[in-house]
C-alpha cells in the first residue's frame, strides 16, 4: 500500500482547519466535491488526485483512530467504498483499485485527525508510478468532469 500512503501524504490540510469537516459544513456539495452523504459517512473527491476518480470515503465524525469508531460508522464507510467502486467501474472501467486507510501522520496520512479511506482506480500500465517517483501528476480530466461522471454513475 505504498502508493496509497503516498497519496494520503500529498493531501494538504489548511492551517487550523480540517478539510473534511470544512467540506461537510459547506452548503454546496459540488463545490466541496462531496458526491454522497449518508448518516455517518460521506464520499468526497480528492482535490489533489493521483488518478481520475480518486475518491475518499470518510467518517462524518471527526475521529482519528479506528478503535474509536462504532460498528455502524465502520459499516457505512465500507458500504460507501463498495458503492463508489461500483460507480467507478461503470464510469471508468478500471482494471483494479487501491483501497486503503492511513492512521497517524507517520503512516503518511495527510489529515491524520479525520479518518478516511482512499479509493484509487488503477489501469494496467497507468502512470501512477510517476506520482510516487517524480511527484508528477498526470490528470486527463478536470475535477468538475470527474464529479459529473461519478455523480451520474452513482445513480445508474
Ligand atoms: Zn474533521
Amino acid at each position: 500500500m505504498a502508493y496509497v500512503a503516498s497519496a494520503g501524504a500529498a493531501t494538504p490540510s489548511p492551517a487550523g482547519g480540517c478539510i473534511f469537516c470544512e467540506a461537510l459544513a459547506s452548503d454546496d456539495d459540488r463545490r466541496a466535491l462531496i458526491l454522497l452523504r449518508s448518516a455517518k459517512a460521506f464520499l468526497i473527491l480528492n482535490k489533489y488526485p493521483y488518478a481520475s476518480g480518486h475518491v475518499m470515503a470518510a467518517f462524518t465524525r471527526h475521529v482519528g483512530a479506528l478503535e474509536e469508531v462504532t460498528e455502524k460508522e465502520l459499516g457505512e464507510v465500507m458500504s460507501l467504498v463498495r458503492t463508489v467502486v461500483g460507480a467507478l467501474g461503470r464510469a471508468y472501467h478500471p482494471a483494479g483499485y487501491n483501497i486503503g486507510l492511513n492512521q497517524g501522520r507517520v503512516s503518511g496520512a495527510g489529515v491524520p485527525d479525520h479518518l478516511h479511506m482512499h479509493v484509487v482506480p488503477r489501469w494496467g500500465g497507468d502512470s501512477n508510478f510517476m506520482s510516487v517517483i517524480a511527484e508528477t501528476r498526470v490528470l486527463p480530466e478536470s475535477l468538475d468532469t470527474t464529479y459529473d461522471r461519478l455523480l451520474a454513475a452513482l445513480d445508474p
